[in-house]
């Protein structure tokens, strides 16, 4: 909040006739999308790409155009004096702070037609892991290269403050040694193997178009038992699928290196999260 308010001291000219929650709002918004705008510009750089695209512009307008009708140069203005503020005020890692229902619900209206989800998910590296693939430059130096040709796939992301919400899930791949890179994973064309990110990740990949979060995907398992008990008390007969059950049970077992309690005979309420 502090950076909102040294930049809009210093281009007040750029407030109009927009409240300060609005022109927040909008910090906000671009706050959330850096991820999307670091991969435009190239790995090694740490400052904000120049201009804002099309895509992100489109999205921006329409939902500014609720409130007033903004110059053709407004967005573009608006970035100039503020990405630095939002650029070195936003951590990547903790971007989930940043987003609320107020800001899922802007998405779900005015990005998700943009091709642009609340909670997009990239590959967590911008250059090939594999050493043997790196290239040498005139002096030696051996430097990866970069993952380009990014993908976009229509998610759905569960989470656990918001329930289901539609993200693109993007992979990206190596041009010298064509390995795919995914959010979780990456997978060598030639060896076909997947191979996952050493660490706990964030969300787990279901299937294809699925993602859970690790943080509900434990909650799913320490609530098992629990569940459990109480259907075969209530002796209700729910349609289930035992395979996506078991699945999702051995992702979060080899995520959080924990065993899974046994499901029950009948539902489950962890089916809805499979497509
Ligand atoms: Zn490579």
């Amino acid at each position: 909040m502090a950076s909102f308010l040294s930049c809009l001291h210093r281009h007040p000219e750029l407030g109009g006739h927009l409240s300060l929650d609005v022109l927040f709002l909008l910090f906000r918004l671009l706050q959330c999308l850096k991820q999307r705008l670091s991969w435009l510009c190239p790995p090694s750089h740490t400052t904000p790409p120049s201009s804002l695209p099309k895509d992100v512009k489109h999205f921006l307008h329409r939902w500014l155009c609720q409130y007033l009708d903004p110059s053709e140069d407004f967005l573009d203005k608006f970035w100039v004096a503020y990405r630095d503020s939002v650029w070195m005020s936003t951590d990547i890692l903790d971007i989930e702070s940043l987003r609320s229902a107020e800001v899922l619900n802007i998405f779900q209206t005015y990005a998700v037609p943009e091709g642009i989800g609340f909670h997009d998910l990239y590959p967590p590296f911008r250059t090939c892991l594999d050493a043997e693939c790196a290239k040498a430059d005139s002096t030696g130096v051996s430097a990866a290269h970069t993952l380009t040709r990014l993908t976009p796939t229509k998610c759905v992301l569960f989470t656990r403050e918001f329930g289901p919400v539609p993200v693109v899930s993007y992979s990206a791949q190596c041009r010298s040694c064509y390995t795919r890179y995914y959010p979780t994973y990456y997978i060598h064309e030639h060896r076909g193997m997947r191979t996952h990110y050493a660490g706990i990740p964030t969300t787990i990949h279901v299937n294809q178009h699925s993602y859970v979060e690790t943080a509900l995907a434990e909650q799913f398992t320490a609530s098992m038992s629990v569940i459990a008990s109480e259907i075969r008390a209530r002796r209700e007969d729910l349609a289930i699928d035992p395979i996506a059950i078991h699945r999702i049970l051995r992702l979060a077992r080899a995520c959080t290196g924990r065993e899974p309690l046994q499901p029950a005979r009948t539902g489950f309420y962890p089916i809805a999260i499979v497509m």
